[in-house]
């Protein structure tokens, strides 16, 4: 089994990020992992709660048995992305029950997202699911601040939220957070937002988002755990490079290759086309934009 805390330790030493995918629809697991082998890099599968809602993952153990099937140790392994305490649609969700069933499934590391919820109730219910995973020997990402996107409706104005630096995480709560939770990763919000998923505005192309790149790098220093940047996608290259420097050593990447598949299956009606579609996004992202190709001797290195 990869030792997921190992390898993202390694990235954030050698300023480089693993890039997590998300795969809305199970047959992008294949190319995505193709590609990722093709670039000689290690990336996640990963795969989140409203991805099996509202789109046709199926559930975390539909996406686990297809990743099974076409895995490389080596090169990818298997994470659990946001399961909410409170989702996108304001819900209460049964979050221990989908942690604990992706942990007896066999994925290599997990998520919180207590976001939505104050400080202290975040970290009480991030420390419960840390707690599992170190039992079963993997990491958890949790995460603090609001990284817009998901819910239902337009965005507030960009320019606005980014230059207000309202949502971005506090640095004096990110310190007592990972203190406090035992989190091994921590998602921030520091200008980053998701792709919109609700009807109507899914197909539309990402606001280009910026990073602010100083507040970045304090959190870094404040938590001195490796951070994640969500919502990866039609973040402009300079930024995100700059951010791997910065404490940012995993990436998730959700539009970018959904948008890919959905659009070529729209145009040709075939899966396989849409594949294809996929498989050339994914190497692009990983070569072309990110410049993560061949990190995979680099980050899977033992080092004693
Ligand atoms: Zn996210």
């Amino acid at each position: 089994m990869p030792d997921l805390r190992m390898i993202v330790q390694n990235a954030s030493n050698a300023s480089v990020a693993i890039p997590a995918f998300n795969v809305p629809y199970l047959p992008m697991i294949e190319p995505v992992i193709r590609a990722v082998v093709d670039q000689k890099s290690f990336a996640m599968i990963e795969t989140a709660r409203l991805e099996w809602l509202k789109f046709e993952a199926g559930g975390p153990g539909w996406v686990a048995e297809e990743f099974f099937r076409w895995q490389d140790p080596d090169h990818v392994s298997l994470h659990l992305d946001h399961v909410p305490v409170i989702d996108e649609d304001g819900q209460r969700v049964d979050y221990l029950a989908d942690i604990q069933l992706a942990i007896d499934l066999g994925y290599h590391s997990v998520m919180v997202d207590g976001s939505r919820l104050p400080l202290a109730e975040n970290i009480t219910a991030t420390k419960q699911v840390a707690e599992l995973a170190h039992k079963a020997g993997i990491p958890c990402e949790a995460e603090l601040g609001a990284i817009l996107g998901h819910e239902a409706g337009p965005l507030p104005p960009y320019d606005e939220m980014f230059f207000s630096g309202v949502g971005f995480t506090d640095v004096a709560e990110a310190r007592r957070f990972v203190a406090e939770s035992g989190c091994d990763w921590l998602s921030v919000a520091v200008g980053n937002i998701h792709g919109a998923i609700s009807e109507g505005l899914k197909d539309r192309k990402k606001i280009p988002a910026r990073l602010d790149l100083d507040h970045l790098q304090n959190l870094w220093r404040a938590t001195s755990v490796p951070l994640v940047l969500h919502g990866g996608s039609g973040i402009p290259q300079e930024f995100v490079k700059a951010s791997f420097s910065k404490g940012i050593a995993k990436i998730n990447i959700a539009t970018e290759i959904r948008q890919a598949y959905e659009s070529a299956l729209l145009s040709t009606g075939k899966v396989s086309t849409a594949q294809d579609a996929v498989y050339m996004r994914t190497a692009e992202l990983i070569g072309g934009y990110f410049g993560l190709d061949g990190i995979q001797a680099v980050v899977t290195r033992e080092v004693a």
